[in-house]
């Protein structure tokens, strides 16, 4: 199973698995920001339709609508689909400082939303390190991500 919680929608990690049942991506992103793609009624194609969930968050939303997905929808996904391993598109440009796009999600938020992944399946996790272009904020807020796995 993959985990998106960047800013942008993985199109390319989309496009790879969208045919294919034995991979569920599932991503949060800003909707309308680059590359455009990720709308919700996309749910993959062929043996893997149903696969795919997307749930793009209109611009200004903040944590709120955020924790949203990740407290009610991605248990959901992940009991339904029962992964074997968890890969996550680490991606820390939805933070409220990123030049990039306008979520506004503070570091608590994105706390919450690692938190939430993790408590989502006992099963082994890789977080992969994808955007974050305010450098400070991205140093502040990869750091909740290990802190989070040494709490569980
Ligand atoms: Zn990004």
């Amino acid at each position: 199973m993959s985990i998106d919680f960047d800013v942008h929608h993985g199109n390319g990690t989309q496009e790879a698995f969208c045919g294919d049942e034995t991979v569920f991506y599932f991503s949060s992103h800003q909707a309308f920001a680059y590359p455009g793609t990720g709308v919700e009624s996309d749910h993959g194609t062929g043996k893997g339709l149903g696969y795919t969930a997307n749930h793009p968050v209109m611009p200004d939303s903040g944590d709120r609508e955020m924790l949203e997905i990740y407290t009610e929808d991605l248990p959901e996904a992940v009991q339904r689909f029962a992964p074997d391993i968890i890969l996550v598109s680490a991606g820390y440009d939805l933070h409220e400082s990123d030049p990039l796009a306008q979520l506004h999600v503070t570091t608590g938020g994105i706390r919450h939303i690692v938190r939430e992944i993790l408590r989502s399946a006992a099963v082994p996790f890789v977080f992969f390190l994808e955007g974050g272009y305010d450098v400070d904020a991205l140093g502040a807020n990869v750091r909740v991500t290990p802190e989070e796995m040494l709490e569980e």
